[in-house]
């Protein structure tokens, strides 16, 4: 059991899978580290939001 996937950003072995989200370009899965960094970078706040500013 397991994988074998490594973490499309810092290329470690991934336990866990994180989608990255389309709008973040990142090809492949990623790790919980670098999702919720990712997350954080791109959403800052607790929650996911939408973008409101495209409208
Ligand atoms: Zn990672």
């Amino acid at each position: 059991m397991g994988t074998k996937d490594k973490c499309a950003i810092c290329s470690e072995k991934i336990e866990l899978h994180y989608k990255s989200m389309d709008e973040w370009g990142i090809e492949g899965p990623i790790c919980g580290k670098c999702y919720s960094k990712k997350l954080s970078e791109h959403y800052p706040g607790e929650h996911v939001r939408v973008n409101k500013h495209l409208d």
